[in-house]
């Protein structure tokens, strides 16, 4: 599925979502002909997270960074020599500035910030927080996470994307209802399915649900190279569910193709989440 929906085709079961994966990476690379120093960019507008830093005051039992930490020592310089190197390749780049905790470092938060707003076109940066420190507030798009082991106060990031992973029990309408009910101050929601590294398939419900429920307006559906995403208007509310298949982006065989960028906390410039 090489293109945005706006509505949600009836999923039968998840070897159908994994067929569409398949089908788009192929797409792609047959289509995809521009060539960075990294090899040729899968989309348009890539995605390129920075991992600042390792470091969480947390501990979330299903935190992929505690599983399968990073290696190499955090440099915020080099971090900040590999954003502008792939800025120059790619001002249309959606960066995320993540970790751990990059509240941490909010000096760091902000310099990384600067960087983004001189080299880019100022498509969209994002900070993907729990919350431990407010002072990031207002130098990127705030996603909030919220969990059963991290409560941040969401009236503290006005505005802000409360989001949340859902385990497999959770992932259905009647929570994430209550979910953006209950919360006012936020912005907007985004609900992630709980993802493992070794987990090769995935409830399809929600997807079925969400196209079938008549209080819910989808807004677009997707099927990417490793990824599913819905985004969708409830009772004036925004929301997006999101499911990124991290065993799918293993399998897969990117020749020279690339459809995401992670900068390392050692500064190292990494591609498909290595
Ligand atoms: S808050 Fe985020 S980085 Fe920290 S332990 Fe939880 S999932 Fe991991």
């Amino acid at each position: 599925m090489s293109r945005k929906l706006n509505f949600i085709p009836h999923i039968p079961n998840y070897k159908y979502i994994r067929e569409q994966m398949k089908a788009d990476l192929e797409y792609r690379l047959s289509n995809r002909l521009r060539k960075t120093s990294f090899g040729r960019p899968l989309y348009e507008r890539i995605n390129v997270q920075v991992i600042m830093t390792h470091e969480c005051p947390y501990n979330c039992p299903f935190c992929i960074e505690r599983k399968h930490p990073m290696k190499g020592n955090q440099n915020m310089f080099e971090q900040v020599l590999s954003l502008i190197h792939v800025l120059k390749e790619h001002p249309q780049a959606r960066v995320t500035i993540t970790g751990g905790e990059p509240s941490l470092y909010p000096r760091h938060v902000l310099h990384l910030s600067k960087v983004y707003r001189m080299w880019s076109d100022g498509v969209f940066l994002a900070i993907n927080t729990a919350g431990y420190d407010n002072s990031i507030v207002g130098i990127g798009h705030i996603n909030l996470s919220v969990n059963d082991y991290v409560h941040p106060d969401v009236e503290k990031f006005p505005g802000c994307t409360y989001q949340t992973v859902l385990t497999k029990d959770k992932m259905n309408l009647e929570n994430i209802k209550h979910i953006m009910s209950s919360n006012p101050s936020a912005g907007g929601f985004s609900f992630r399915f709980l993802c493992d590294l070794s987990q090769d398939t995935y409830d399809v419900s929600i997807w079925n649900a969400l196209q079938n429920d008549p209080e819910i307006t989808v807004k677009t559906f997707r099927i990417g190279d490793f990824f599913v995403y819905c985004t969708f208007d409830w009772n004036g509310r925004h929301a997006r569910v999101t499911l990124g298949d991290m065993c799918q982006q293993q399998k897969n065989d990117y020749h020279d193709g690339y459809s995401n960028i992670i900068i390392h906390p050692d500064g190292k410039i990494g591609l498909n989440w290595n």
